[in-house]
């Protein structure tokens, strides 16, 4: 790791905030973090935000290849020597979020996310594996420790909302550990969490596209009941949507979040065979 901080003051590094730059820097962590996510010699991992390669370097040691995306350019000549003898590691300096999945995905095939999520753009990235992604197996991703609580969420929880709902219908979410913020540089205000969301095994639905619809009405406006958020949503009626709820078997007055995965579901599954969501 000491070459690692010597690169950056080499360079004359600046942390830049506006890119959630904290970088990690303890071995055993790193390690931890690619033994999480199940990399191995078979494994094509991709990196949200190769920073200044300390994650990088660890998936390297364990992957059959690394992709590693990074937004900043001033952090080239860093990498090029923090990663000089990981000739398994390609680094795009290209915005991720701006990438074309696609094509991306069609490059690597089946692979497995890893990421210190840059905390700005968490939910983007996210939402771009859940919604997105056709090849990935799981994402396995450092986040705060509030976001990670809201993805690992049970229903009628504080904590439950639509990105949890997102998360059950890929798959199943767990914490895999704690990270203090004294573990970054430089330390951040919050403490984080390591979540693995593992592929397979979601919720069934007829359509994807309705299950989305459902969760993304029902978390419009959290104050509403799920009625009131339904009318005037893809042109629903009162009437309509209190005989669709009813077909649902959600109770008169229920608000979305008390709402599990299952039963989002059940709604969109009902919302799609009446065509009144495609
Ligand atoms: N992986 C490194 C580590 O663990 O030490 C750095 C993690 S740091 C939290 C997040 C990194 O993501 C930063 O280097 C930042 O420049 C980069 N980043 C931020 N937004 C990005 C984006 N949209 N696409 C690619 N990289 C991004």
């Amino acid at each position: 790791m000491e070459e690692i901080k010597g690169a950056l003051a080499k360079y004359n590094f600046a942390f830049k905030k506006k890119w959630g730059q904290n970088f990690l820097d303890d071995p055993n962590l790193l390690d931890a973090i690619v033994r999480d996510a199940g990399v191995d010699s078979e494994t094509t991992a991709l990196e949200i935000g190769a920073g200044a390669g300390a994650l990088t370097r660890a998936l390297s040691k364990h992957a059959k290849k690394v992709v590693a995306y990074e937004i900043d350019r001033t952090l080239e000549p860093v990498l090029a020597e923090t990663l000089a003898a990981c000739d398994n590691v390609e680094v795009v300096f290209r915005d991720f979020l701006r990438e074309d999945m696609a094509r991306l995905e069609a490059e690597l095939g089946g692979y497995v996310a890893v990421a210190n999520l840059p905390y700005y753009v968490t939910t983007p990235v996210m939402m771009r594996f859940l919604e997105e992604a056709k090849m990935c197996r799981g994402v396995t991703v450092m986040v705060q420790e509030e976001v990670a609580l809201r993805l690992c969420a049970r229903e009628d929880t504080p904590e439950y909302g639509a990105i949890t709902a997102a998360v059950a219908l890929k798959g199943t979410a767990h914490i895999t550990r704690k990270v203090p913020r004294a573990m970054f540089t430089p330390r951040p205000n919050v403490d984080s969490a390591v979540v693995k969301v593992t592929f397979g095994g979601g919720v069934a639905v007829k359509s994807e596209n309705a299950y989305r619809f459902a969760v993304r009405t029902a978390f419009s406006s959290r104050r509403k009941t799920l009625e009131n958020n339904l009318m005037g949503a893809a042109g629903i009626g009162r009437e309509e949507a209190k005989e669709v709820l009813r077909a649902a078997g959600v109770p008169e007055g229920a608000r979305g979040e008390t709402l599990s995965p299952a039963a989002f579901a059940c709604l969109a599954d009902i919302l799609y065979e009446r065509g009144m969501v495609k």
